[in-house]
Order: C-alpha cells, then structure tokens, then sequence
C-alpha cells in the first residue's frame, strides 16, 4: 500500500492500538504453514467490536488489506498479509461474557484461548467438544473462521456443530448478529454456517454464543500396537460395522512412532491407535471399550495398554500432540496436509501415498485422526532444493485423495497453501458460485485478500 494513503487511513484510527515496529510486523508475518513470510504494514490490536468496525469501516473506503490475526497456529497461511496491509489481531478481545448453565450455551469473544473457554464450561459441569491439538494457543475466533476439529470429532463433531449465533463486522464496517441463542432455530438462510470456516474472508467475528453438552463424567484410553499399518485400519473399520462409537480413533504410522515418546512400545510395532472411549454409565464405557479390545486382539493387535489414570492419559495426549513438532527431529522442514479419505478406503489411500513418497525418494510420515478418515500426511525433507519435488508429491497425493472420494482439507482451511489445490476438488461451477459470495460480501475485496480462491 502507498505510504500516503496508509497514513490517511491511519490518521481516522486514532486511539486505536497499533505497532508498526519492526519486530511486531516480523512477528505477524508468520504462522505454522510453512509458507513464506507475509509482512503487514501496521498490526492493529482490537479491543472491542467498535474497533473492528472502525478499523474496517476505513479500510474499506481506502481500499486497505485486513487480515483478521488470532493465534496464528492455523497451517494453510490463513493469517498471513500476502497483499500488506493490515494485520488486525483479535488477541486483546479475550473475555468470557456469559455462560448459562441452564440454556447450556457460553458467549464469548474471539480472542479467548479456546482451552481457558473449555475450562470455564467444565467449572459448571459442561463441555464444549471441539479439541484441536493447539487448544492451549489457538482462540475462538481462528477455530470459528477455520471450522476447527480436533481427535474428538469423531463422536462429537466439529466447532460449525456448536456455533449457535454471531456477532459479526462486515468488510464495509456495519455490525450484524447473525443465528440464535438458542439449541434450534431455522430462520432465514443459515448465515452462521455460511460465516464459520470462511476463513476470514467475508468478515471478522466479534462474539460467538456456542452450544455445551454435559461433561461425559468417566473416559477410558488405550493404545493399541500392531505389527502392520493394515492390522490397525482393520481394527478401525471394524469398530466402525460393530456398533462401537469411541469418541477418539488417533493413528501413528512407523515415522510417527519413531518420534512419539510413548511408553512400552515393542520394537515390532509398526502402527498404534490411540483409542478413547466416553460416557455417563461407567459401566457401559468399559464395555465399549472391552468391545473394542476383542476387535483389536481379532485385528492382531498386542495387549493394549489402557491409562490407569488422568496423569497417564495426559501423557499419552501430550505426546500425540507433540507428534507433529517431534517430526521435525527427523529432517528439517516439512509440509504437512490434512487430506480426509473414506474410511472404507483409508488402508489403500495410506499405502498409496507411501508408494508415492518412496517413488520421489521422500519420507512421507503419517498420523491422525483415523476414525474421521482425516489424516495429516507431512512430507519430510532435509533441503530446501528439494522443495519443488515435495511440491509435486503434495500435488499426487491430492489428486489421488479426490480421487478416492476425499477431500482436500479435513480441518486446516484451504488458505494460502491449498489455493492450487481447490480446483482438483470443486467444479469450475463451484468455484464461481463462491468467489460471487466473496464478492457480494466484500466487493473492494479488501478483506483477508487472494485466500482460498
Ligand atoms: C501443533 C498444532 C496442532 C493443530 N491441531 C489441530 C487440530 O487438531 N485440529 C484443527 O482443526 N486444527 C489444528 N491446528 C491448526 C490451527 O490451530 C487451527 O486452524 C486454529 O483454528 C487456528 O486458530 P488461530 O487462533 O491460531 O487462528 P489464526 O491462525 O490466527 O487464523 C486462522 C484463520 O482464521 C482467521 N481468523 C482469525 N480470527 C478471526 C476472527 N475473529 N474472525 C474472522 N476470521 C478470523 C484468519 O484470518 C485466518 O484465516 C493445529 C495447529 C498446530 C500448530
């Protein structure tokens, strides 16, 4: 953006807080896609939904690029100014406003960090379920924009399950409410699905009302080791035909393993699901769980090693989300997918991907949340020459993902990093039905510009 016009732009924002220094510009010119570095030209730190407003009202007359910034822990570069601009952070708008115990609903800001959110719910006996691995960083506000899932999606759904309405600031600046407070309502279209896993495209979430169900009083887990990647799928698709609904199906492959500290894992073992099962009879959770026990001895697991308290199961979680940084012990970079493959098709899809790695002579390492079919496939690689290679790899595995019957992304957004990708899945139709959405919405297209299309 011209100088001048940034200034002028500026100069309407007074009292707003902002930093145009140099470290804090570097510092929100990242986040975790491993993509290149995008500067923003000033970072505005919002403190209330009249400084969003204000803040877009202005950039929008000037024609200013705004970025809406959580935590930037997203992985497909959702948060990064590719067109300059503004960086504006959600951070500072961190608060809890409401929780009713007997509507079963919490109102809270973007900013809040969505594992102080959970807590809060659990201090009155309710549960919010959405659980991504970066709970302890990421905010509302990105996992609303990113429609974020997390291991116990399997049973009880994605963050879109649970948003029941918004306050919202549209590209022009005008605040609107959108959804209800309440479990049901139908009127009108259904906005609130519209806005949730938009990426920040069509406007900047100001609040958020989220449906919370009673917290399951007992849950069990249990790793489960097998000497083959096909011993442990059949053990998942076998749970999925006899009726068992766990609420966390977690996979490592053999690269994964090798990085995962967990405790008492044979040398033989080339695969492990983390299994966790949930409920408010204990009784009829150690019976699913035994069920799940037989399905895995049938599949040819070993013995599995069931947590024998929360300080055990916080381990084993602890290492399950260290996974994805452990990885990095192996090669220096790597590009990590969030492919979703059917499940009746996820041994083929995980062989297939291993044959294609092996074929580009690259260590492709596998992990995730097998019981959804949503799997972080994440290509290793030692130097940055090898980039162009790791990219057409990527570019196979998508292809056969769609291929399959799959989708492109299971939970990260399309971003910046799976732009090029969109059209392997969606119709050119498609495509051009959205991108007239964007325009409706955001016609100067000064918000969160050259993302997902
Ligand atoms: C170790 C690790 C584990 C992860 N595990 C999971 C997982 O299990 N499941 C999963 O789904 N994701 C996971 N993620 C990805 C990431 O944490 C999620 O995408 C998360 O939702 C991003 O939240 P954030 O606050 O960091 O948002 P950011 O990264 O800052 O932004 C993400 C997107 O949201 C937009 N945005 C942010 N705030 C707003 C707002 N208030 N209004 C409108 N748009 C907004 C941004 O413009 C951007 O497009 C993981 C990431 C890491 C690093």
């Amino acid at each position: 953006v011209e100088t001048p016009r940034l200034n002028e732009f500026l100069g309407h924002l007074e009292g707003l807080e902002m930093s145009r220094q140099e470290a804090v510009l570097e510092t929100f010119s990242r986040d975790e896609s491993q993509l290149e570095a995008a500067r923003p030209e000033v970072v505005i730190f919002a403190k209330s939904t009249q400084d969003v407003a204000r803040c877009l009202m202005w950039a929008n007359k000037f024609q200013i690029p705004v970025t809406p910034v959580g935590a930037r822990s997203g992985k497909s570069g959702g948060s990064l100014c590719v067109a300059g601009g503004v960086a504006l952070s959600l951070s500072r708008m961190d608060q809890v406003l409401n929780l009713n115990a007997i509507d079963r609903t919490l109102t809270a800001q973007p900013g809040v960090i969505l594992d102080a959110l959970k807590a809060r719910a659990e201090q009155v006996g309710l549960w919010y379920p959405p659980d991504p691995n970066s709970a302890a960083w990421c905010t509302l506000g990105g996992t609303i924009a990113e429609n974020a899932g997390g291991p116990c999606a399997l049973k009880y759904g994605v963050t879109g399950h649970y948003v029941l309405s918004m306050e919202w600031v549209t590209p022009q600046g005008d605040i609107v409410r959108v959804g209800a407070q309440t479990h049901k309502g139908v009127a009108g279209y259904n906005l609130v699905q519209l806005f949730v896993g938009s990426e920040g495209t069509l406007g900047v979430c100001t609040e958020a009302t989220l449906k919370l169900i009673p917290k399951p009083a007992h849950v069990i887990t249990a790793l489960f080791q097998f000497r083959s990647m096909a011993q442990a799928l059949a053990m998942v698709s076998s749970a999925m035909t006899q009726g068992a609904w766990p609420r966390c199906v977690e996979l490592l492959d053999e690269t994964a393993l090798r990085v995962a500290a967990l405790p008492e894992i044979a040398s033989t073992s080339q695969a492990v699901l983390i299994v966790e099962c949930d409920g408010s009879d204990e009784a009829a959770v150690l019976s699913e769980m035994d069920l799940l026990r037989t399905l895995g001895l049938n599949s040819g697991a070993l013995e599995p090693t069931v947590a024998q308290s929360a300080a055990q199961r916080e381990a084993i979680w602890q290492v399950r989300r260290n996974v994805s940084l452990a990885l990095k012990t192996l090669k220096r970079f790597k590009l990590s997918e969030d492919i979703v493959i059917p499940i009746s098709r996820l041994a083929e899809a995980i062989e297939s991907i291993k044959a294609l790695g092996r074929s580009r002579g690259l260590l492709v390492a596998t992990y995730g949340h097998a019981g959804d079919g949503n799997l972080h496939t994440n290509v290793l690689f030692d130097d940055p020459s090898e980039r162009p290679t790791v990219e057409k790899l990527l570019t196979d595995i998508m292809k056969l993902t769609v291929d399959l019957g799959g989708t492109i992304t299971g939970e990260h957004g399309v971003g910046s990093a799976k732009r090029a990708h969109l059209r392997l899945e969606q119709s050119p139709q498609v495509i051009d039905i959205q991108t007239k959405m964007k325009q409706l919405f955001d016609p100067k297209g000064i918000l969160n510009p050259h993302k997902i299309f």
